[in-house]
């Protein structure tokens, strides 16, 4: 993810931990912020090479009326049969890592945020420089998302249960950032791990 030295900080945090409010913070700092699922969105868009990939893989079916990638069929078809997810992440995930890397090397800051929902699930861990895992309660977590997503709690556990455990990405981390009270509360702390990514990237110039 590093040609160049940008020292890269990868954001990760189990559904409605908080990530993208956090990094919205970040970003009020002045740091980039890569989002990947923003990126693997960007990858098959319409006229672009990974879409063509996927079509020639998984045929016309997978696209709309107008054009862009059907997304519900893709979950569908991935779904019935673990083969075609293969084959989808084999075309995606390769356009995905050189299209992060091209951000990250565009940012144009010492550091740089790229949030990574599953960087834990994936052992995306030895492609960044730091681990920042926001954290929070296992209940809260279930609130925000069932108050975001409509979801019933049952469905939003059920998500989790896809997920690392908190553990598990705890573990993982080089920083935590315990995402409960009004993010107000939090800024002084995101503050402080800004100065320290600014350092860091500094030392690891140096
Ligand atoms: P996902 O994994 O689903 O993409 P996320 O980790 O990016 O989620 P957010 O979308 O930032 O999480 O937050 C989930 C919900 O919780 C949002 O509705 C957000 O406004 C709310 N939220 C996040 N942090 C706080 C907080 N500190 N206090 C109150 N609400 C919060």
């Amino acid at each position: 993810m590093n040609k160049q030295r940008v020292f890269v900080v990868g954001v990760t945090g189990g559904i409605g931990s908080g990530k993208t409010t956090i990094c919205r913070e970040f970003a009020a700092l002045g740091a980039p912020v890569i989002d990947t699922d923003q990126v693997a969105r960007d990858v098959v868009a319409p006229g672009s090479p990974g879409l063509a990939a996927v079509v020639a893989a998984f045929g016309p079916e997978v696209l709309t009326a107008d054009g862009q990638l059907d997304r519900r069929r893709v979950r569908q078809l991935v779904f019935a049969t673990p083969a075609l997810r293969e084959q989808l992440e084999a075309i995606l995930h390769p356009l995905i890592r050189q299209e992060t890397d091209a951000r990250v090397q565009a940012a144009g800051f010492p550091y740089c945020l790229v949030c990574i929902p599953l960087l834990v699930e994936r052992g995306g861990g030895n492609r960044v420089n730091r681990v920042l895992v926001i954290d929070c309660p296992t209940e809260v977590q279930i609130a925000r998302v069932m108050a975001r997503d409509e979801l019933t709690a049952p469905e939003v556990a059920a998500i989790m249960r896809t997920q690392a455990s908190r553990e598990d990405r705890l573990a993982a981390a080089h920083d935590v950032l315990e995402n409960t009270g009004d993010v107000s509360l939090l800024r002084p702390r995101i503050s402080a791990l800004h100065a320290r990514y600014l350092q860091l990237a500094k030392e690891g110039a140096a």
